[in-house]
């Protein structure tokens, strides 16, 4: 053989999807795309994902599981967690004995979160004390438009949903920061203090009401809080109210090859769980999806991947089947589909380029994330890594490899550690994102369709 020969036959020779892209895959990755641009603009929370994904399940005839119901192969369920997680299963031709094909991914992302005892008045601009929510630069979020979501549970017990800040009419809100000319002391800050914790406090206001007293400018946010949702100062204590970045998905790039968004992280993997599972025939194993809350906080609390829901709602699938719970868990499958790092040429230092996976090349497999010596990982074996390269071979889905950075230089985790610890043969595995946890992260449309294709593979193998 020739070197040529023998490279061709024997080294790998990863390429850039999109020059490979045939002209019907194209249009099918920008239908794609633009569903999951859509998707972005209307859920920004784990509830506003969950509450989604409940509709548009409803839609393709999914029904809400009851326990103590038969189920056969072809049976859509899911299970609604407390409005703030989701679980939905496929039910399949083989006893659930043999298995599930489960993708994971989380709804949930970093941003802003409202205090319980939030609103306050300091020199006349009233303001909403707040507390930041998983791994962001701090710096990052003043002087950007800022949107706030959420719920306020009132006195009564009813609900109101707030968003104030996503129509062109709304006003948006805004967390200040000091001018260059006054910030001598501030730049001589570690990024990590440049602007602290308690800094971030959110603009609600400034005028006055008419009248004598003090705190008028505090008292007027809350008289229009009140106009427009009923709700006094205490109720912000049963309130889960949060600034994130107001705004749309939007193209990035004269190309448009890229798409900006906050919140890839991880809805980019839940987008693509949910849409071969909507159009799903009767698989061979039963597909499961998940919609997971609180990975960004280490995946604790009652809609958190580490709850006992997901058993609950699996022992439900059995005793619907006449299956083992125990069989059930130990023959499954898990896709963690979650993000990673996609290599940034503007920080070169802090990734192995040879083992770090690269926009537009597809989704990105994770034998493990982690740090320090792989702490905290679920380090996939590699019976567990073979399954998804064939898997996704066979189903002409382009992958690439992934870790998490240099030896040492930091880590992370996802769901796959908590799904491996039940018993779960599991693999991570998602879009590759440029400035992950930032308010605008950047993600290819070639590796958001492959992932999608990844996640229809893993279910129907
Ligand atoms: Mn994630
Ligand atoms: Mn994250």
């Amino acid at each position: 053989m020739t070197i040529d020969e023998l490279k061709e036959s024997l080294l790998a020779a990863p390429k850039n999807g999109y020059t490979k892209l045939s002209a019907q895959e194209r249009e099918n990755m920008e239908t794609y795309c633009k569903g999951y641009a859509a998707f972005m603009d209307a859920c920004k929370t784990e509830r506003e994902a969950t509450a989604w994904t409940v509709a548009a399940a409803e839609n393709h005839g999914f029904k809400a599981l009851v326990p103590g119901m038969k189920l056969n192969p072809g049976d859509k369920v899911y299970f609604n967690n407390r409005g703030k997680s989701i679980v939905l299963a496929v039910m399949g031709s083989e006893s659930l004995n043999n298995g599930a094909n489960i993708c994971a991914a989380h709804v949930d992302s970093p941003r802003i979160d409202i205090k319980p005892n939030p609103l306050y008045e300091d020199s006349e601009i009233a303001y909403l004390k707040t507390h930041y929510y998983g791994g962001v630069k701090k710096y990052q979020w003043p002087t950007i438009a800022l949107a706030l979501h959420g719920v306020i549970y009132r006195k009564d017990g009813s609900v109101v949903t707030v968003t104030i800040g996503e129509d062109d009419s709304d006003p948006i809100l805004v967390i200040s920061d000091l001018l260059p000319h006054l910030a001598a002391d501030q730049m001589q800050k570690t990024a990590s203090q440049v602007i602290a914790g308690e800094q971030l406090n959110v603009i609600m206001g400034s005028e006055p009401l008419e009248g004598e007293g003090s705190d008028l400018v505090k008292l007027h946010i809350m008289k229009l809080l009140n106009e427009k949702y009923g709700i006094i100062e205490s109720d912000f204590l049963s309130a889960e109210l949060t600034l994130v970045p107001a705004g749309k998905c939007r193209e990035v790039g004269l190309d448009r090859s890229l798409l900006g968004a906050y919140g890839h992280d991880d809805r980019v993997c839940a987008y693509a769980e949910i849409v071969p599972l909507l159009t799903m025939g009767t698989p061979k194993h039963t597909a499961v999806c998940i919609l997971a809350d609180k990975e960004e906080i280490g995946s604790v609390g009652i809609s958190g991947m580490q709850s006992y829901y997901f058993e609950t709602f699996m022992q439900d699938l059995c005793d619907a089947t006449g299956a083992s719970l125990n069989r059930c868990l130990e023959n499954s499958f898990c896709l963690s589909a979650d993000v990673s790092n996609a290599f940034d040429p503007n920080f070169p230092e802090t990734c192995d380029k040879r083992n770090n996976s690269q926009l537009n090349y597809g989704v990105a497999i994770c034998k493990y994330t982690g740090s320090r010596g792989k702490g905290g990982a679920s380090d996939a074996s590699a019976e567990a890594m073979g399954h998804v390269r064939t898997t996704l071979d066979n189903a002409n889905v382009t992958w690439q490899i992934a870790t998490l950075g240099k030896v040492d230089q930091g880590g992370g985790g996802t769901v796959a550690a908590y799904m491996a610890n039940r018993n779960i043969v599991t693999v991570d595995a998602g879009v590759p994102v440029l400035c992950m946890h930032a308010p605008m992260e950047i993600v290819s449309k070639y590796d958001c369709y492959m992932t999608m294709k990844a996640c229809e593979a893993i279910y129907l193998a």
